[in-house]
């Protein structure tokens, strides 16, 4: 009958750490063509470091980390606890912003002695902020996989920071491992394109989409559920749960991931092994020729 064969192979996964709330999501990931990963937190250890600290006119690099960090203090996004170390680091004393705000998705602003700060991607930057001279600097870090987080104040950007986030040790092999049994890679990200591209190059990733806002990012996995059929989706964000919810079955990083995204998914990788993702289809693939 199916419901022993069903139950053996998911006490099977649970105990090589794959947590499947229910036999279907088992069922659906044997038929998955396409496999969706979040970037940060998921391909990547999700722990950046500051690597680079470009001042920009009469500023030093103390000065720039020093209003960053100040801000960035009231954030818990893993680039914002990264500026943070790194002032605490080079011993830097951090002001009290007012008005602080954080932008999902983009970074964050407030004012500090009476003056206005936005830290976070170029795009929430004042356009008219962007010389030539910045953006081709950040470009160059972004094509070395690193993420830019710029500074301004009122008069222009005072800097640039460049980070480097690591992948993962499995990230690499879990890809190809899955490429050989017919399952093609994607990395759906909030990240620049320069940034991503590079890091899915070195992932080995098939298809990259990049710069994508959380509602974004479920559209993308819409679209490929669309065109392929059964897609998964792996993330470990707040950011990512929407689109956990619509893949065909959602898969949560257990370690790296966060409530919403542990609550939303159909399977929970308990240690963040990527490589047990194929040693799940594989198994799927074996019941559903036994249930036949
Ligand atoms: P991802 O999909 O890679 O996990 P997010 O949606 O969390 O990324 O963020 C996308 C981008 O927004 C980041 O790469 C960064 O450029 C910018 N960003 C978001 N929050 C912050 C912050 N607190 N400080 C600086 N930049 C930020
Ligand atoms: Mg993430």
């Amino acid at each position: 009958s199916i419901m022993p064969a069903m139950l053996s192979a998911i006490s099977n996964c649970a105990r090589k750490g794959l947590l499947f709330k229910g036999g279907a999501h088992l069922e659906n990931l044997s038929r998955v063509k396409v496999i969706a990963f979040d970037k940060t937190g998921t391909l990547t250890e999700g722990r950046p470091v500051v690597t680079d600290l470009v001042p920009y006119r009469a500023f030093t690099e103390e000065e720039v980390l020093q209003a960053a960090a100040s801000l960035e203090c009231l954030s818990t996004h893993p680039l914002a606890r990264a500026v943070v170390d790194e002032a605490r680091k080079r011993g830097v004393p951090l002001d009290r912003p007012d008005d602080f705000e954080a932008l999902t998705s983009w970074g964050v602003q407030a004012s500090l002695n009476g003056e206005r700060w936005k830290v976070g991607k170029a795009g929430l930057m004042d356009p008219s902020f962007l010389l030539d001279a910045v953006v081709l600097r950040a470009q160059q870090l972004e094509a070395a996989g690193k993420t830019v987080v710029m500074v301004q104040n009122s008069a222009g950007i005072v800097g640039i920071i460049g980070l480097q986030d690591r992948i993962r040790e499995q990230t690499k092999r879990a890809i190809e491992e899955l490429r050989k049994v017919g399952i093609a890679s994607a990395m759906i990200t909030g990240d620049q394109r320069v940034t991503a591209d590079a890091i899915a190059k070195e992932a080995g990733i098939d298809l990259v989409f990049s710069e994508l806002l959380p509602e974004d990012k479920v559209n993308m996995v819409k679209q490929l559920k669309q065109t392929y059929g059964h897609v998964a989706m792996v993330g470990d964000g707040v950011n990512d749960a929407p689109a956990l919810a619509v893949s065909s079955v959602g898969i949560a990083m257990g370690v790296a991931g966060s409530d919403a995204a542990l609550e939303t998914a159909d399977l929970v990788l308990m240690n963040d092994d990527l490589l047990k993702i194929k040693e799940a289809v594989m198994l799927g693939r074996k019941m559903g020729v036994v249930v036949k």
